[in-house]
């Protein structure tokens, strides 16, 4: 829901104002707003309200966006228009025409309309341009496995995104014709107004600004200048990444006229079948024998770099964690590399043959344990139950 006031309610005008109310009631409050007129320390709130006031004369003043924001209020404006968009087209020289008999020059308005994205210059030049922008931030979404997260790779990403269309040059004009001069502002890209006082200018209505026209526009863009295009971008992943990491490639977002915006590549690492991470350590499990863990042994252990030999000691009980040095994930930021935790789980064998039955039958004998009650397996079946 919009938090923004109803836009009569802030000029202080009936629904039904006529455009001459509506100019009266904004002149009017932007002179008591005017930053000059009032103390230091009310400058700042003195500008937004300004804004505001600005922003509801510049659609009630507006037949077509008086009658969206009649029907649909503060959202069908909202919709449809970008926040600068909406003062586009507005007619603000009438209003300040005759200001001078108020007895303020244009020089404050100069920095509060450039906020707005308007020119306003009483000789002091032209306030910074609309129109030069850095391009869009892009954003795309990679997974790798676990091994690509631990080694460091590089990806192919295929990437739609705007570029300067290689047809114009960015031009938006057909090849050999010609942009000519604005009619209207004869190129200034201003509409100027002029009292005698101050001046005011607004970007040209017929050129937005550039000055220029295009004659024919060019068929590979349709005037735009720009064009969709997937590229192939190649991006390093460098070793030690995790998911949730994120990767900035400079300049590969849109093209904007002030250069292109960045790519961000948001890295997810995939469920691993035999490893769990935990930061720069990875876990395993490895089931050995009964006979392995009582006797000692070496045994095979998998890691992200091929399978290694690991000593088992004898006596080794179900559940014991050994640590590999080093057989993690490296550190993304260099600092050393994670180890690899391997939990031993020991096997006990079911269904003895009858060999085996009595090889252990003797041996809880030579340990002292009693079978004249209940037999030994039996005494198995129930302890394993
Ligand atoms: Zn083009
Ligand atoms: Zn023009």
């Amino acid at each position: 829901m919009s938090t923004k006031r109803d836009y009569y309610e802030i000029l202080g005008a009936k629904k039904n104002a006529t455009l001459e109310e509506v100019k009266t009631a904004y002149r009017g409050l932007a002179l008591k707003y005017h930053p000059d007129r009032v103390p230091a320390e009310q400058k700042k709130e003195a500008e937004e309200k300004f804004k505001e006031i600005s922003e509801a004369y510049a659609v009630l003043s507006d037949a077509n966006k008086r009658a969206l924001y009649d029907q649909y209020g503060h959202s069908g404006i909202d919709q449809k228009y970008a926040y600068e968009d909406i003062f586009k087209g507005a007619d603000f020289s009438s209003v300040f025409q005759d200001m001078s008999d108020s007895g303020f020059g244009g020089g404050l308005f100069d920095e509060i309309f450039s906020d707005l994205g308007f020119d306003i210059f009483g000789g002091r030049g032209r306030s910074r341009s609309s129109r030069s922008r850095r391009g869009r931030d892009l954003e795309v979404a990679v997974a790798i496995t676990l091994e690509e997260a631990a080694a460091g790779t590089e990806k192919t990403i295929n990437l739609p995104r705007y570029d300067t269309c290689s047809t114009c040059s960015g031009s938006g004009a057909k090849p050999g014709s010609k942009k000519s001069t604005c009619p209207q502002c004869k190129g200034s890209g201003r509409t100027v107004v002029s009292n005698g006082f101050f001046q005011l200018a607004q970007a040209c209505s017929r050129c937005r600004g550039e000055g220029s026209i295009i004659q024919a526009p060019c068929p590979s863009c349709r005037g735009e200048g720009r064009s969709r295009v997937t590229h192939k971008i190649k991006v390093k992943i460098p070793a030690g990444v995790d998911s949730g990491s994120h990767l900035r490639v400079r300049s590969e977002g849109e093209a904007g006229t002030a250069g292109r915006g960045d790519l961000y590549v948001n890295i997810e690492v995939e469920k691993h079948d035999v490893f769990e991470r935990h930061n720069n350590d990875i876990s395993t499990e490895i089931k050995i024998s009964l006979v392995k863990a009582i006797l000692g042994a070496e045994t095979e252990v998998p890691t992200l770099e091929g399978r290694v030999k690991m000593k088992i000691p004898a006596g080794t009980q179900s559940g014991r964690v050994f640590r590999l040095k080093e057989k993690g994930i490296p550190d993304v930021y260099g600092h050393g590399k994670g180890d690899e935790l391997v939990r031993v789980e020991v096997e006990i064998p079911q269904n003895l043959n009858v060999k085996q039955r009595q090889l252990i039958e003797e041996f809880a004998r030579a340990s002292g344990e009693g079978l004249d009650k209940e037999s030994f397996s039996d005494k198995i079946k129930k302890a394993f139950k």
